[in-house]
């Protein structure tokens, strides 16, 4: 068994680290928030005081941070984890950051003589919790074969997506793909009511035709037609919209430094950060039919 530093130890972080403690490994734990760390020795763990001192000494670390700037300050410099780490360590960033700081710490990484992949996940809190989330990885062969065995005891789908950065790259590609599909999802439905077409109807009909998509049949916007929606529990996230924000503005980021064209997935952003500033950052991302219906 392997000993694991776990830095991050939130929504997503703690359910992980504790599939982690259940396969066997020990797991020196860390995040600033003290009730994360008191649960998180509660499940097991050995709850340390220091992002580095979670990194000395063991085989693997793992974070799962908010954002770039929260990686690249707890890896990089004489304080950061690079420095305090044994040569040889495995980092795994599971974190959702964006392309360009991904590289820079890969790249960081190799520098101070450590294996590096960035692997963001997706899969949500409760695939955190089954150990069922889909990594998409990215970084050298030998690191990804060195961090599968890892991936798959906290997911079920592990995709090598290429070299650094790339794993970050396929998620926000995915994920912008998700909030546009959802726009259009919405706008389908929010049409067929001022049409006087039935949702069940239009469902029963573009979930077989070629509108069919996974917003629409396994996501569904509206009541009904999906049981298992959030869209019948009142847009209870689910993926919130602040997250789905979130994740487009990585894309439109990504698109302006790489000088790609995506105005589908800005004007998706705009949407989103109406959405959000509207004061609904916390319901679930398929609750944008309502303000689609109230723009109409
Ligand atoms: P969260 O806010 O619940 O957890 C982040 C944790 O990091 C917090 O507990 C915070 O205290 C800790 N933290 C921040 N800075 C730190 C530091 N310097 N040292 C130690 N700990 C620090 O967020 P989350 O929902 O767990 O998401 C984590 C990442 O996973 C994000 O990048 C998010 O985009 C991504 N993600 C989340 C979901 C989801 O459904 N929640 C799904 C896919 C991906």
């Amino acid at each position: 068994m392997a000993s694991v530093g776990f830095i991050g130890l939130g929504n997503m972080g703690a359910p992980m680290m504790r599939n982690l403690l259940k396969a066997g490994h020990a797991v020196k734990a860390f995040d600033l928030s003290e009730p994360a760390r008191k649960a998180a020795t509660d499940a097991g763990a050995n709850a340390v005081s220091s992002a580095r001192e979670a990194a000395m000494g063991v085989d693997v670390v793992v974070t799962m941070l908010p954002a770039g700037a929260h990686v690249k300050s707890v890896m990089l410099g004489d304080d950061g984890l690079f420095a305090a780490a044994k040569p040889g360590t495995l980092f795994i960033d599971s974190s959702t950051i964006d392309v360009a700081t991904a590289r820079l710490v890969g790249e960081d990484a190799a520098k101070s003589g450590h294996a590096f992949v960035d692997a963001p996940v997706s899969g949500g809190v409760g695939g955190a919790e089954a150990g069922t989330l889909t990594f998409m990885v990215g970084g050298p062969d030998a690191a990804f074969e060195r961090a599968k065995p890892f991936l798959e005891i906290m997911g079920k789908t592990i995709v090598h997506a290429g070299g650094p950065g790339n794993g970050q790259a396929a998620k926000i590609c995915n994920n912008m793909l998700l909030g546009i599909s959802m726009i259009g999802t919405c706008e389908a439905f929010a049409l067929a009511e001022k049409l006087g077409l039935d949702h069940q109807k239009l469902f029963d009909i573009a979930s077989k035709s070629s509108g069919q998509n996974w917003s629409m049949t396994t996501y569904c916007p509206v009541p009904g037609p999906v049981p298992t929606s959030p869209a019948n529990r009142d847009y209870k996230a689910g993926f919130a919209a602040a997250m789905m924000l979130k994740d487009l503005k990585l894309a439109v980021e990504a698109a302006q430094v790489a000088g790609a064209t995506i105005p589908l997935g800005a004007e998706a952003a705009q949407l989103y950060a109406m959405m959000v500033n509207g004061g609904d950052a916390g319901l679930d991302f398929s609750g944008i039919i309502h303000m689609l219906r109230g723009k109409a």
